[in-house]
């Protein structure tokens, strides 16, 4: 998808690639076909559908940047600028927030395990929620012109939940993801289209 020169594309499940002014970045690859460098990467948390060393080293240049927490870091073995929830860097001109991502009432990712993040590239916010519930945080993000919801339940949000969180969130234009490859179908995707009341796109993964 291509928004004033800002050119997203879906990876499969939680992965994506966001590339602008010949800046790329991606955020959780995971059994990616992509064989474009990066020159950033983004790691949500350190769940293997997330933190593929496998996917970041099909991906990674001498110089390419990985921004995560300690635990991410870790299991992929590199040397990599770690952020907690609430800390802004500033990488390559792009500023890169990690806020909360967390559950409620399931026990897959408690407070303080994962992140979500918020970039700043082009004058334009991409938010990516990362494997997080509705959470009290999310009425702090503002702003956002593109946002990617986890809409496949179980783990995350389902459809619904993530209506409720673009509701809250209200971007400017809204993608659903975290379906199709471990939990959660097309169907979640349509779904979450179809209730949320702004708009909602759906990529088609490659594009
Ligand atoms: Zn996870
Ligand atoms: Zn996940």
């Amino acid at each position: 998808m291509e928004i004033d020169g800002l050119h997203l594309v879906w990876l499969g499940h939680a992965g994506f690639k966001v590339k602008s002014n010949n800046i790329v970045i991606y955020i959780d690859p995971y059994q990616i076909e992509e064989d474009e460098k990066a020159d950033i990467v983004l790691i949500t948390h350190d769940h293997y559908d997330h933190c593929s060393k496998e996917d970041v080293e099909k991906i990674m240049k001498d110089d390419t940047i990985i921004v995560c927490n300690e635990a991410s870091a870790k299991k992929l073995g590199v040397q990599a600028k770690i952020i907690d929830a609430g800390k802004t860097i500033d990488v390559m001109g792009i500023k890169i927030t990690a806020v909360p991502a967390y559950n409620i009432g399931k026990e897959f990712h408690p407070k303080g395990y994962g992140l979500g993040f918020i970039i700043d590239i082009a004058g334009k916010r991409i938010y990516h929620a990362g494997d997080t519930d509705v959470i009290p945080e999310m009425r702090d993000i503002k702003d956002i012109d593109i946002a990617l919801f986890p809409v496949g339940g179980t783990y995350t949000m389902n459809a619904e939940e993530a209506v409720e969180a673009a509701e809250l969130i209200k971007p400017r234009i809204a993608i659903p993801m975290h379906y199709g490859s471990i939990v959660g179908t097309a169907n979640d995707a349509e779904l979450f289209k179809e209730l949320y009341s702004g708009r909602a796109y759906i990529l088609k993964k490659g594009l």
